[in-house]
């Protein structure tokens, strides 16, 4: 006996089939459904789609996991956490489809089908002869016990079809979709067959897993995408001949890749969460996009905190079309939220990225470090638009093994008098004190003005002299933070690269 949850509880869930990563879409509906539970009080469930076992894997299952956990959707209920109307991995619930399944057979709203695969193909060629879309006649829908003996003494396997004129009560009428996103949509008994609703290897099929589910796990919303808004009238035929209510369904328009109408897909850019995570996006701003791909609060308002969007969030501001994924929208966002962060904690953040890039070992980062450290973070500003640029904004810092760009030296470094110019400033910084930006950025100035030169060409020189790059943090502080002692030997080590390009051009 199930015990009765608060009926008025909001009980939503997400039903990923795990054979594959999480895509943004899919994160898109889990966003959806997390933040309606958050909103109305009520729980979000995780419940994992494996009953294709051929394609699901246990990685994919820890995949997707690890993409809510990232993005902060907590679960209630589900795999790892447990809760009163378990198991929620369909593969371990396939007896309660079979006694389900068994019951509507028992109670004549279902019937155990023999046509084999053969006997189908031949019907399906018929109706294709005859200019007809297939519909399953119901040829077993009438089997005497003699029949259906013969059958399985031929061993035969059945599948299972769901009588769909016991169901509905008749073979006339209109099933309504009453969604709550793209209104009242009507379908025609008429278009339906005796669908199968379990296959002859035992297996139920997704609709007859999810609406069994649904029911057993007390799902008050199915809020899901809108390329299954075609499998719901099935489903509440389901619920019919189950004999009982089923839940209210919202379908949320599909996230596009282009404006052109096309499905979001890798051709659009990376379509896996992961992917965001590795190239540094931060969860806050992926939370923050996602939610804005097919639901507005106004038009003002882009950014939003989990907590703004937990109050704020309902279907009832959720679009009818389609919304285009662009990634220039989530790098704007994703620069703002890199900003949003402490500098203590965006040094936390960048850390990962210097590691995996070798360039930093975090067990050696002494507290004298750390604050050289945070000093570049800072020196960086607002240029991240991805926590991964830390690396190509900062490495010279870390290492001294570096090139020269193409554009620095042909633009800077090359230009005639640039190695003596470096060498009266190797001079002169060596005499600055203390060695401060403050101080380095006065010496330098009254370099310049001395010369009568323009700042450009002694600033840049420098800069891809001790850098190697044209672009990055300002001049004073990444002199600075690289020292007295590495800024001299960087503008002699480019001295001697330069002198020994004439020597030997
Ligand atoms: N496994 C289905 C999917 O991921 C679930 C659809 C549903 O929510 O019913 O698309």
């Amino acid at each position: 006996m199930i015990e009765m949850g608060r009926t008025d509880e909001v009980r939503v869930r997400i039903a990923p089939a795990p054979t594959g990563h999480m895509h943004l879409g899919n994160a898109r509906t889990a966003l959806f459904n997390w933040l309606f539970a958050r909103h109305h009080g009520g729980k979000f469930i995780v419940r994992i789609d494996d009953t294709d076992l051929e394609r699901s894997s246990e990685e994919a299952v820890k995949a997707i996991l690890d993409a809510l956990r990232w993005l902060g959707m907590d679960w209630d209920e589900g795999p790892e956490v447990g809760g009163p109307y378990g198991p929620y991995i369909q593969s371990q619930r396939l007896d309660i489809y079979r006694e389900y399944a068994k019951k509507l057979v028992e109670g004549g709203k279902a019937y155990y089908c023999y046509c084999t695969k053969e006997e189908l193909d031949a019907m399906r060629e018929e109706a294709r002869k005859r200019g007809r879309p297939f519909k399953y006649p119901g040829k077993c829908r009438n089997l005497t016990p003699e029949e259906r003996e013969r059958f399985e003494r031929e061993g035969r396997r059945p599948t299972i079809r769901l009588n769909v004129e016991a169901a509905w009560g008749s073979r006339e009428g209109k099933i309504v979709v009453h969604d709550l996103v793209l209104g009242d949509v009507e379908f025609d008994v008429k278009e339906f067959d005796d669908f199968i609703i379990m296959k002859s290897n035992g297996m139920p099929v997704y609709n007859f897993a999810t609406v069994v589910d649904d029911y057993l796990m007390r799902i008050t919303h199915v809020i899901r995408a809108s390329e299954h808004l075609s499998n719901t009238p099935k489903q509440i035929l389901i619920y019919k001949a189950l004999g009982v209510e089923p839940p209210k369904f919202a379908h949320v328009p599909m996230v596009l890749g282009s404006s052109k109408g096309e499905k979001l897909s890798k051709r659009h850019g990376a379509v896996a969460v992961e992917w965001y995570r590795d190239q540094g996006y931060l969860p806050e701003a992926m939370i923050n996009f996602l939610a804005r791909l097919g639901w507005s609060y106004d038009d003002k308002e882009e950014i939003f905190t989990v907590e703004e969007l937990i109050e704020k969030f309902d279907l009832d501001r959720v679009g009818r079309s389609g919304s285009v994924f662009d990634i220039n929208k989530l790098n704007w966002l994703n620069k703002q939220y890199i900003m949003m962060m402490p500098l203590s904690k965006r040094t936390d953040a960048v850390i990962p990225f210097l590691e995996r890039a070798g360039l930093i070992k975090r067990e050696e980062i002494t507290p004298e470090k750390r604050r050289w450290l945070e000093k570049i973070v800072e020196a960086v500003g607002d240029r991240m638009t991805t926590l991964a640029d830390i690396v190509d904004y900062t490495y010279f810092f870390f290492t001294d093994e570096f090139e020269y760009s193409e554009e620095g030296l042909r633009k800077w470094l090359s230009k005639e008098g640039v190695p003596e110019m470096l060498e009266e400033v190797k001079e002169l910084l060596a005499g600055v004190e203390p060695f401060e930006r403050g101080e380095i950025e006065r010496a330098l100035r009254g370099y310049v003005e001395g010369k009568g030169l323009k700042a450009i060409r002694v600033f840049q020189p420098i800069r891809v002299a001790i850098t190697g790059k044209t672009v990055g943090p300002g001049l004073f502080e990444t002199i600075e933070l690289l020292g007295r002692e590495r800024t001299l030997g960087r503008l002699e080590r480019a001295i001697r690269f330069l002198k020994g390009r004439t020597e030997n051009p």
